[in-house]
């Protein structure tokens, strides 16, 4: 494989009792494109939302670009020890993430919602930030509603600005977490579509936890398939898709189309 963007090492994740993640052994590479999918509940948003450093691991080690991210060098095992607030602050710069509510402030218009953080988080000039925002929102189709605040927009509109924003932190990892499941379904193709451009004309590395398996079809070198915190079936997406190998998947395949 190409030089790794994300490693999960032997990763568990519990809350109280409750083990969500179980010992995961993951690598994705770097401009790889991966979908999970599986049952509700069965860890894939946990898996996320550790990227997003907005759960810590219980057991196991995360790295990132080859560094590691869960924890950070010191004097515990491996060399290793839990990393502290500041180091995950600093090592999640590179990974931007789309939930399912867009989140966007209100107060601010929508070019001002996608300049605020490379303005603040990344000091780019006002400028340059606004010239680059717009180029963004040109590309997600909204170069007519720079000015327009984000509760005049229909939810497709919205996650689109969602996705100009993330865009505009420059990340080299995507996240999109059921980005069209909040969304009327006849807002889902336009925002599905943006992404496709994303796939198709960026290198950036994407994990989508996602239901729409068409999507998935398109834009996945690999899906994985989980199961109460485990992989239970990984393959190409056409061949998992298409012939998936075990049952689990069959049944879950079938419930959803
Ligand atoms: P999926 O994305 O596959 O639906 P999740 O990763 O969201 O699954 O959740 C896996 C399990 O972890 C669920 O059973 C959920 O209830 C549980 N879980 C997630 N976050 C918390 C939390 N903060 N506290 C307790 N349980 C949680």
């Amino acid at each position: 494989m190409d030089a790794e963007a994300v490693r999960f090492d032997r990763v568990t994740k519990r809350f109280g009792d409750h083990t969500v993640l179980d010992g995961l052994d993951l690598t994705v590479g770097r401009g790889e494109r991966v979908t999970l999918i599986g049952p509700s509940g069965s860890g894939k948003t946990t898996i996320l939302r550790l990227l997003m450093t907005l759960e810590r691991v219980t057991e196991g080690v995360i790295h990132v670009g080859g560094e590691p991210f869960s924890h950070m060098p010191g004097a515990g095992a491996g060399g290793l020890v839990p990393a502290s607030e500041r180091y995950l602050a600093d090592r999640r710069r590179g990974i931007g993430m789309v939930f399912q509510h867009f989140n966007l402030f209100p107060h601010m218009s929508v070019l001002e919602n996608v300049v605020e953080a490379p303005v603040h988080v990344l000091k780019e000039g006002r400028e340059e930030a606004a010239e680059r925002a717009r180029a963004l929102l040109g590309m997600v189709g909204l170069a007519d509603k720079v000015d327009a605040r984000p509760t005049r927009l229909s939810g497709g509109q919205q996650q689109r600005v969602a996705i100009a924003r993330a865009l505009a932190m420059r990340p080299e990892i995507l996240l999109l977490d059921e980005v069209t499941s909040a969304l009327d379904p006849e807002l889902v193709a336009e925002v599905l579509d943006v992404l496709r451009d994303v796939a198709r004309d960026t290198d950036i590395t994407l994990l989508c936890v996602t239901h729409e398996m068409g999507f998935a079809r398109d834009v996945s070198d690999r899906i994985l398939m989980f199961d109460q915190g485990r992989i239970v079936e990984s393959g190409r997406a056409g061949e998992l898709l298409d012939a998936p190998r075990h049952e689990r998947t069959r049944a879950f395949l079938s419930a959803v189309r």
